[in-house]
């Protein structure tokens, strides 16, 4: 059989702390016979201590600082993420590297802490549409995963998300065929330097919605969905997941 797939929505900087608990339980009510699919709501930082969801439903936090507390004006540690109930922590999103300037650096050390504390880093790579261009994909998936996981021995509670940026926002999905070449050339990276490619969970993300997660779940090696804007309506997100469960049951 294989792994459960996941569905994770990462609401960036949308929603209010007051609306939490509706929308979650409005999902919640929509897909609750589904066994087949972990479902990962990540919210702002405001919305976590909101979360009170079981398991096949998880919370994410969409950032963290690796210190355990101190003078980092504005930042929130991964202890205070932790105290909230959180398994989930989605780490190097294109936005905090290309908006926010993260660094691989910033990001190693954030997936340390978070796996010190007993968390899942869910680590996001991806290339521009500059570096897809001139043929730079692997490479950069492959330096954006090394960095990333620089020093850390065992990624088994790791997840990937391969995120083009060129298509996270967009309405614009990368093709089947770049989607299956990205996740082989990603777990064929970690299968050499961790000897444990098929065991990690690789997601998809990029302009997922209702419309195209029949065909994206069902290319070779992708193991569920990073999901940004359909991931904000109730209707959307669980028709994602209901799809995903209906070919994961298929397949058993
Ligand atoms: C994301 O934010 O990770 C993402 C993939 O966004 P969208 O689904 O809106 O492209």
């Amino acid at each position: 059989m294989k792994k459960m797939p996941i569905v994770a929505g990462n609401w960036k900087m949308n929603k209010l702390p007051s609306e939490v608990i509706s929308f979650v339980d409005e999902v919640t009510k929509l897909v609750l016979d589904i066994r087949s699919v972990s479902v990962i709501f990540a919210p702002p930082f405001t919305g976590l201590f909101e979360m009170n969801v079981k398991p096949p439903f998880y919370a994410a936090a969409q950032n963290c600082h690796w210190e355990e507390s101190g003078a980092f004006t504005g930042e929130i540690s991964i202890p205070m993420i932790k105290d909230c109930g959180v398994d989930y922590v989605i780490v190097g999103h294109s936005e905090r590297r290309h908006v926010f300037g993260e660094t691989d650096e910033w990001i190693n050390n954030k997936v340390r802490g978070l796996l010190s504390y007993g968390l899942n880093p869910i680590l996001c790579i991806g290339e521009t549409i500059d570096e897809r261009k001139s043929g730079e994909t692997a490479l950069v998936l492959k330096d954006q995963l090394e960095k990333g996981f620089d020093s850390i021995d065992n990624i088994r509670d790791c997840i990937i998300a391969y995120e083009p940026v060129w298509a996270i926002g967009t309405g614009v999905t990368a093709t089947i065929e770049q989607v299956q070449i990205a996740h082989t050339v990603i777990r064929e990276i970690i299968g050499k330097n961790y000897g444990i490619g098929n065991d990690v969970h690789i997601l998809y993300g990029g302009s997922v919605n209702s419309d195209n997660a029949k065909d994206l779940i069902q290319t070779k090696g992708v193991d569920g969905f990073l999901i940004g804007g359909a991931s904000l309506d109730a209707n959307s997100f669980a028709s994602v997941i209901r799809t995903v469960e209906e070919v994961q049951e298929n397949r058993k």
